[in-house]
Formats: structure tokens, sequence, C-alpha cells
């Protein structure tokens, strides 16, 4: 029986607790304290999302022989000359400002130099030591400082709320439809402003790093409210994920960038260094670099006993590889590794979305009240994501959505939601309880993983794109079809599991369509058949909405490839 759902209103909504959600909170109520805003997520509070999981850092142009137009350059130049040149402007101009409120405001204590100043370190593909961090283990001090700090103000929390669909009102949203995952029931509440901050995460992928409550849920939500997903092809492997063992879900989870910006070396199955093959950097090229080199590698043949590579740091002495990454250090131990001194074995790994929900630099989209920040959001990063720039991310643009969102409904009222799409939103979330057949759900998604692995992966080419295309379409059918053993709503982690599969495989055919619509090779997307970059002057993203992409021009609104800012500067 289709149920109806429970009201509650807010000012504000802010979907997830990670860095873009809890900033956007922050400063939204520091903007107006008498807003109502609820904070509401899918998982547990300071145990969710993958802000929490950042492990190397914060990239940010502080040091005086540092620039903000060289940070610029590196995220240019580093996403193929497709990011939104004032999207990326405004990433680096405000992560000063971020990472001042971080350490005097919020209280967070960074790794400091003997004289004081804050400690940077090298991370991949960036001309100078620009990330700031706490250890190897950063995400914990953003995240706990910044928790106290929302928390302690009057700000409300759904706690285990998963948010199902969007819900629009005459001109604009009007709400967004939840299951209270403990009861199991449905929940609409209604908002003048609705924040996607729901993390993306690139779960899809058989070896994947992001936390277990991402599943693109957000991405599918703006797919079926109709808003167009820009640079979706761009999905980034992060090079030494940790190959564990097939029934650990440590299997996939990542060994940070630090440890190749120190100088750790990556070797084959033969234990011979490979990367000074593949690129002049070696170790420290751009992820997509480095992973493709390994997947290569890995696709010869020349691999340890699990199918992967190894990681190996003891050149540089054990006892500085423990001070230096203690949390690294202690994960490898936990499977059984010796980082500081041995060989541990690695494996490319999908690690994050450069596309998203397509956003203007003050966060709004196209449906009016709807803002989107941190990675749910496209366009920042264009092909490639340097290490250390998606925290910076999360929380420039969380901050900045709070804000605008805090003047926006300063003039609005609470819209009348749609009441027919909340009543189709509940019958699509309860088709696996009307069905009689069984479903095997551990199977749906292995055979999800390793269609994306495989064909939509770190090389593709049209026939294995089509061929993912077809499979993708048969897992929705059979994932439609079935019904789920147990069919009591309250707490029912295979319903939820029903519900990831769906968001997923939704936005897996987005990737893959985006990635067949792309005849060239640029950063994360490799195409075997395409593997020219094309002419940068010509860059164009793609731009996907209803079923359709669309490649569309870059707009060099601040340089022009072949130009630099930083010689403009000189
Ligand atoms: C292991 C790891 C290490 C990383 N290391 C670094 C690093 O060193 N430097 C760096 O810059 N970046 C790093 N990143 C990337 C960085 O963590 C992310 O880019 C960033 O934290 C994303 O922030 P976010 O706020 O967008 O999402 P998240 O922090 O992931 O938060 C998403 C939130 O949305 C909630 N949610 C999801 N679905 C729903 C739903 N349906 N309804 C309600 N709530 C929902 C989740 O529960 C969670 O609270 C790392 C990522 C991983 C996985």
């Amino acid at each position: 029986m289709v149920q109806e759902a429970r009201n509650l209103d807010t000012d504000i909504l802010i979907l997830g607790a990670g860095g873009a959600g809890l900033f956007a909170a922050l400063h939204a109520h520091k903007a107006n304290p008498a807003l109502s805003i609820t904070v509401a997520v899918k998982g547990l509070l300071g145990k969710c999302g993958c802000t929490r999981m950042v492990q190397g850092g914060y990239n940010v142009a502080l040091a005086a022989e540092d620039s903000i137009e060289r940070h610029f350059m590196d995220t240019i130049e580093g996403g193929k000359w497709l990011p939104d040149q004032e999207l990326a402007w405004k990433l680096v101009v405000l992560a000063i400002e971020r990472i001042r409120e971080l350490e005097n405001e919020l209280g967070c204590f960074f790794d400091r130099n003997p004289d004081g100043s804050i400690h940077q370190k090298a991370f991949a593909g960036q001309t100078f030591d620009r990330t700031v961090h706490k250890g190897d283990l950063t995400g914990i001090e953003i995240m706990n400082r910044l928790a106290e700090q929302v928390w302690a103000r009057d700000i409300h929390r759904l706690e285990e709320y998963r948010a199902v669909e969007l819900i629009a009102g005459k001109q604009g949203i009007s709400g967004v439809l939840f299951i209270d995952m403990r009861t199991g029931e449905y929940v609409f509440v209604r908002a003048k402003a609705v924040l996607l901050a729901t993390g993306g995460g690139p779960t899809m992928y058989k070896y994947h790093t992001p936390s277990g409550d991402k599943s693109c849920d957000g991405m599918a939500m703006a797919l079926r409210a109709g808003l167009p997903l820009r640079d979706m092809e761009m999905v980034q492997f992060h090079p030494t994920g940790l190959l564990a063992g097939t029934h650990t879900r440590m299997t996939g989870t990542v060994l940070e960038e630090g440890l190749r910006g120190a100088g750790g070396h990556l070797l084959n199955g033969a234990k011979e260094r490979f990367m000074p093959r593949y690129d002049p950097l070696a170790e420290r090229a751009t992820r997509d670099f480095v992973s493709r080199a390994m997947y290569l590698e890995i696709k010869n043949g020349n691999t340890s006993p699990h199918g992967g590579l190894y990681i190996s740091m003891a050149h540089l002495g054990p006892e500085k590889v423990r001070r230096e990454f203690k949390g690294m250090v202690e994960r490898c131990a936990d499977c059984g590794f010796d980082l500081a001194g041995g060989l541990v074995e690695v494996v490319p790994t999908a690690h994050y979305m450069m596309g998203g929900v397509e956003f203007a630099a003050d966060c709004s989209t196209a449906l009016p009240g709807l803002f989107v920040a941190g990675e749910d959001a496209g366009g920042v990063h264009g092909a490639n994501r340097l290490g250390g720039n998606g925290v910076a991310n999360s929380t420039v643009f969380g901050a900045v959505a709070g804000d605008t969102m805090a003047a926006w409904v300063r003039n609005q009222a609470l819209r009348q939601p749609d009441r027919v799409a909340i009543a189709a939103a509940i019958a699509r979330c309860e088709k696996p309880f009307l069905k009689s057949e069984p479903i095997d759900l551990e199977a749906l998604r292995e055979r999800l993983y390793e269609t994306m692995w495989q064909k939509v992966g770190i090389v593709r080419d049209a026939a294995s794109l089509e061929s993912a295309l077809a499979d993708l379409r048969d897992i929705e059918a059979e994932l439609a079809a079935g019904s789920l053993p147990d069919m009591d709503r309250a707490f029912n982690l295979t319903w939820h599991d029903w519900l990831n599969l769906a968001s997923l495989t939704q936005v897996s055919r987005v990737i893959a369509t985006a990635a067949l619509a792309r005849h060239d090779s640029r950063g994360a997307h490799y195409r075997s058949d395409f593997p020219d970059a094309g002419p940068l002057e010509q860059s164009a993203y793609s731009s996907y909405r209803e079923g359709a992409v669309t490649m569309k021009p870059v707009a060099f609104t601040r340089v022009r490839p072949g130009q630099s800012l930083l010689k403009n500067a000189a």
C-alpha cells in the first residue's frame, strides 16, 4: 500500500553533513541566526561522508612564494583546460579565507614548521608544495572542529534520513521527500531553499574509495528533476587503493597521495619501478597518468599476487615513513602489510567524480531555490581534480552556498509541493515491496562493479561503452522487477541497498553516455579509439540533460590555452 508522507517545514534544508553541508549550515546560521536550518543526513552524524576520510590535506596558496594565480594555473592545467574558470578562480581565492576560518575560528590544529608557519606538503600535479594537513588524517580534524561549531548552534538535525526526491512547486523547489530510515516512514520536508551536498561518490566501480553511505543519490535526484549535469565522463581513479583481499571492505580504500609526493615508488609484479617509462614526472605525475600506467602494467600481466602492483616507501627510511605517515602505516599493518619497510599491494581505485550538477559561482542551479555544493557539483575541476582540491572545493562552496541561501530565503515563501510528484516518488521507492520474484542484490551489485570497472573504467572505447550501456539497461530492468526478502520497512538495509543500486545504475548510465559522446582523451577520460586530447582552443565540456549529451565550448574567461596568469602577472 502506498503510504502518506509526514510533513515538516524549515527555511533552509541541507542534504548531507560533510564539509559542504556543515559549512553551509554554519555560514547560513552566522548570516542570520533567526533562520530555521535543518541538516538531513543519510548516515550517522560524525561518521558518514568522505570529508571525514580526507587524509592528505587541503590545497591553499599561503606561502609568500606561492600565489593564487599559481594555484589557479595548476588547477586549470591539471583539469586539461576543461574547468569552468570562474569556479576554479573562486576555489583558489576563497580557499585562503576558509583555511583561516578553519584554523582561527574553528580551532583546527594543522601541522606546523619549526618557525611556527603552517606546514604545506607536496601533492602530485602541483608546481608548489601547498597542501595543508594534520598528519595524514586531516579530515578528522576538520570535521570534528566543524561539527563542534555547527551543533553548538540552534541547527536542527535529521539523522539517518535518506533524501529520495527533490519535489518542485510552482516556480521553484518546494522541498524534499525522505525516508526516515529508522522507522521506514516517508517524510516530506518543505523548505524555501535546499542544498544538495550528498557528495557524489563513484561507488559503482569494483574498487572504490568513498564511504559506504554514498551512492550518487544527489546526482540521481537532480537527473530526475531534469537538471543538467556536466563532465560526467570524468571519474577520477586514485592510483593507490589498498588491495587487501576479496572479501574485505578495506580493498579499494586509499593510501594517500602524499606517499607518492614524498618519493614513494610504484613497482610491478617483477618488483621493477615502471613509472619513469610512462611519464617524466614518474610517481608525481597527476592521478590520471599514474592510474593509466598502472592499468597498462596490470593489463600486461606484470602484477602482484592479487592482480595489482606495489608501493614501496622503505628507501625513504622506515622511521621517517612511520613518523610522517602514521595513519597509513597503521592502516596497512591492520591488513598485514608493512608500509614503512616492505611492499604494499595497490590497485587504482575510483575516488572522485569531477562531474556533477551544473551550477553558478553563487551555488545556484537551474531550479530556483535549489543550490549545490561539494562533490555533487560539476565544473570546478574539469578533467582532473588535483589532490587537495577536493576538501577545499567542498568547504569553499559549502560556505558560499550558506551565505547565498541565507540571503535568498529573505524574499521567499514556502511553496506548495506537487502532491502528484510526491506520490510518484513514494511509488518508485515502494516498487521492491510489490513484486513477487526475490532479487539477488549482491549478484546485481557485482555485475554493476564489473561492468563499470571493465567497460567504463580507466581506458574506454566505443565498443566497451555501448556494451556497458546494454548491461546497465539489463541491470536496471532486473532491479525494477525484483522484490525484497524482508517486507518490514523499519531499518531495512536491503531496501536501502536496492535504492543505492537504483541511484548508482542511473548515474552509471550518464557516465557511460557522456564518455561515449566525448571523442577525445582528456585527464581522467581516456578513449583508446580517440587517444588524442584534441585542440585545447576548442575545448568543450559535456552537458547531459534528459538522455542527451551536448558538447559546449569552455569559456576561457581568465586565461587561454598557451597563456599563463603567471607570465601575465610577471
Ligand atoms: C579516502 C578519501 C580520501 C580523501 N582525501 C582527500 C584529500 O586528502 N584531500 C582532498 O582535497 N580531498 C580528499 N578526498 C575527497 C574529499 O573527501 C571530498 O571531495 C569531499 O570531502 C566531499 O565533500 P562533500 O561535503 O561534498 O561530501 P561528503 O563529505 O562525502 O558528505 C556527503 C554527505 O551526504 C550524505 N548523503 C549521501 N546521500 C544522501 C541522501 N540520499 N540523503 C541525505 N544525505 C545523504 C552522506 O551521508 C554525507 O553526510 C578524499 C576522499 C576519500 C574518499
